[in-house]
């Protein structure tokens, strides 16, 4: 079948091809510890369930505008008013159907053939994806793990070129948890501001920030507004996942053509979700810092647990879900080695190991794994004590 050329840019999400093979394994009948999954372990909060139902009972279940209702435009511009200390006005707002849907839209009316978009590594999949998608070329840079994975300004003043239309910044990170400290952020927002080019800010896990890290956004800062594009979504802060709702904030005319985009793909988002993703923004946040110190222990119990294995080191991730541990003494051809890549080795863990974890090919980061700790404290000193096992037997063998 003659695919198009845009299509064939692009690959099926690494991440799903895992959580595929973790389940084909666990329909057989395996017990997998999952550290695969990036999403909530939660349940979506109560007083959010009820306005989805009563969103249904009121029949609340025609198109909406294509923006999305008002009062949620304005709820949001509110909550990230409130929480986040930005002043952006419901003109400037449109909801979009999950964080990913919304940085689909801004790319495709932003990016085009020929402009480069930099993209700190380790990077959330689908970044540089959509940007290929959309015609656009994306330009990596490495951060390092002694530096918490945190991009410098620095770094990404060596790789503007007059070619370049937007940065990339998802703080706290998906994969690394790594976070840009506001005085870093502020750097490259002035560099942006100098060059005349986007700063996304992906601020999906803006509100799971670990000690002395806390919530951030770019657009608090005076004068952002004009070259900030902010990304957010239900999705973590509200374990609302499949739900689908998220929202870009932005300069009115790009929210006009992100509308545009809208009105001719998907319309609106689901309009009952819209109803419950308004009480997530108007209602009680109570459920938010329980869930925080909940991954806080859990975070404790994988970085430390991880850190026992021999040849393993890992980082703490100052926000997110994730822990990225460097796994490269156990891959090559030294005495120590399983694998030749963090792949081939993801694949022996889940096979050999019944254990699921990411590699870190899919984020750009090859010699790490990514490893959700969106489980229960008793499924991750299991997967902990898989893993113990398996590496130990590979230092025993050496
Ligand atoms: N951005 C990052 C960094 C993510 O990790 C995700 C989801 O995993 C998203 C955006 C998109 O989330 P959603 O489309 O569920 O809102």
């Amino acid at each position: 079948m003659q695919l198009t050329d845009r299509l064939n840019r692009i690959q099926i999400s690494p991440t799903a091809a895992v959580i595929a093979a973790a389940e084909q394994l666990k329909a057989k009948g395996v017990d997998i510890a999952d550290f695969g999954p990036g999403e909530p372990d939660f349940p979506t909060p109560d007083h959010i369930k009820k306005a989805g139902i009563r969103a249904i009972e009121e029949n609340r279940s025609k198109y909406t505008a294509t923006p999305g209702i008002m009062p949620l435009r304005e709820a949001i511009c509110a909550w990230h008013k409130r929480e986040l200390h930005s002043s952006y006005e419901p003109k400037e707002c449109v909801v979009n159907v999950g964080g990913k849907h919304s940085i689909f839209n801004v790319m495709c009316s932003l990016v085009q053939t020929g402009d480069e978009v930099i993209i700190p590594a380790p990077y959330w999949v689908s970044f540089p994806d959509i940007v290929k998608y959309a015609g656009g070329t994306p330009v990596y840079v490495s951060t390092r793990a002694e530096d918490g994975f945190s991009v410098k300004a620095a770094q990404i003043e060596k790789v503007i070129t007059p070619k370049t239309k937007m940065v990339i910044i998802n703080s706290p990170s998906n994969p690394s948890g790594g976070v840009v400290p506001p005085d870093e952020y502020e750097r490259i927002l002035a560099l942006c501001k100098k060059h005349k080019i986007w700063l996304m800010g992906d601020e999906c896990y803006s509100h799971f920030t670990y000690d002395p890290h806390k919530p951030f956004s770019i657009a608090s800062v005076s004068g952002s507004k004009e070259h900030v594009i902010i990304i957010g979504s239900m999705s973590k802060t509200f374990a609302m996942t499949g739900w689908r709702v998220g929202y870009t904030l932005a300069p009115e005319k790009l929210i006009q053509a992100v509308i545009k985009m809208q009105s001719q793909s998907t319309s609106n988002p689901t309009s009952i979700a819209q109803y419950a993703a308004l009480e997530a923004m108007r209602g009680t946040m109570e459920t938010v810092p329980l869930m925080l110190v909940e991954y806080t222990k859990r975070r404790k119990r994988i970085v430390e647990g991880l850190r026992a294995i021999p040849g393993v080191t890992c980082e703490w991730p100052g926000g997110a879900f994730y822990a990225f541990p460097n796994i490269s003494a156990h891959l090559g051809d030294g005495p120590n080695a399983f694998a030749k890549t963090c792949t081939e080795l993801s694949r022996l863990l889940l096979e050999k190991a019944h254990v699921a974890v990411v590699p870190g090919e899919a984020f750009g980061a090859p010699g790490f794994l990514r490893i959700s700790y969106a489980t229960s404290i008793e499924r991750i000193d299991e997967g902990l004590r898989r893993l113990n096992r398996f590496f130990s037997r590979a230092e025993a063998a050496a």
